[in-house]
């Protein structure tokens, strides 16, 4: 039954031996350690980076049932306080993201921390499946609260066109990765994983989401729906960090391993992220026909494409459309530590005394 291991086979979990042969960060990779490098030291640490999201990711935790929902309960049963329009354009919203945070959540379990096996940047990836499943919890505590029709928000993503194509693109990289053959020593293979990531890092969680960050978070400027939005804050201040932490991510693996960069793989990217500003403003269009609050499909356009050349422009691709922002404000929300008043209202002891009596 015993297999013969090949010894340069990658080994996610690492295999031990005994040694006195220490681990020095300048050997550790953020793949493949496990030929060169023991995979369970943290320390010594050589991608501070990827330690210093984990400790701002820790410092900003949060738990959705902090949030009152009081007055959004009382705002929803109100029937003259959304338009039909307005009630169609929050239920697509949450609709899309109550299914697309545990695609993001599977997608870090399933392929990216197996082939990712520096220990820095898992204990980052730890981190972050937790905050995922955070914002899960937000989309069902958000749905219960408001008496939704919890079929309907669920199962959207398989009903509605829109959001099906939008996570049709995400899944079918994971779908990529989970395929056994795929081998980190090739160009090939190692151009399948960073599509993978730039599919949920920049794509997914980089743009999928924001027009639905824009949209509610305009319900909250008005005083609408303050819970939701207060929580749909706390999850992009996450989620700018999930973005920031993918991309460094990317471009150091794409520095350890120059030779997949190719121009063709460059301009394939290219594609799928112009791909994905198409199936996102085919998305706004789907969920606002009409506009509502001074939003329409083609402000959410301009800013679907603004975002989109920030992150290409950090993946040092060139950008593609040079258009303006059109929300200045969203730049204010995303960076949270400007309005201090925001936390006060919050929790912030996080020690469960209770569980600790003998
Ligand atoms: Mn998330
Ligand atoms: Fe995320």
């Amino acid at each position: 039954m015993s297999e013969i291991r090949n010894p340069d086979a990658p080994q996610c979990s690492g295999g031990i031996r005994m040694t006195r042969e220490r681990v020095c960060a300048d050997n550790k990779r953020i793949i493949l350690n496990s030929r060169t490098v023991d995979v369970n030291q943290l320390v010594p640490i050589k991608y501070k980076w990827a330690w210093h999201y984990y400790l701002d990711a820790c410092a900003n935790h949060w738990m959705p049932t902090e949030v009152s929902m009081q007055r959004d309960i009382e705002q929803w049963k109100n029937p003259n306080a959304f338009t039909p329009d307005e009630r169609h354009v929050i239920k697509r919203n949450l609709g899309f993201f109550s299914t697309a945070e545990t695609l993001v959540g599977n997608n870090i379990v399933l392929s990216i921390y197996k082939l990712v096996d520096n220990p820095e940047c898992r204990q980052y990836l730890l981190r972050q499946a937790f905050e995922e499943a955070i914002h899960v919890h937000t989309f069902q505590y958000i749905v219960e609260s408001l008496s939704l029709d919890e079929t309907e928000i669920f199962n959207m993503y398989r009903e509605n066109q829109a959001i099906y194509e939008k996570d049709e693109f995400s899944m079918s990289c994971t779908d990529g990765i989970l395929d056994e053959q795929v081998d980190l020593t090739t160009s090939k293979g190692l151009q399948k994983f960073v599509d993978n990531l730039a599919a949920f890092y920049v794509v997914t969680e980089g743009i999928f989401f924001y027009s639905g960050f824009v949209t509610l978070l305009s319900f909250g400027r008005q005083n609408r729906l303050p819970g939701t939005c207060e929580q749909i804050q706390y999850i992009l201040r996450d989620e700018s960090i999930h973005m920031n932490f993918g991309i460094q991510l990317i471009n150091a693996i794409i520095e350890e391993n120059p030779h997949c960069w190719t121009p063709e793989f460059a301009a394939y990217l290219v594609g799928r992220i112009k791909r994905a500003v198409e199936l996102e403003v085919n998305y706004a269009q789907e969920c606002l026909p009409r506009g509502v609050l001074g939003l329409n499909v083609q402000l959410l356009r301009e800013y679907v494409q603004y975002i989109a050349d920030r992150r290409l422009e950090k993946l040092r691709l060139p950008r593609q459309y040079n258009s303006g922002n059109p929300f200045p404000w969203m730049s204010e929300v995303i960076d949270l530590k400007k309005e201090k008043n925001f936390f006060e209202t919050r929790v912030t002891e996080y020690q469960t005394g209770g569980a600790l009596e003998w």
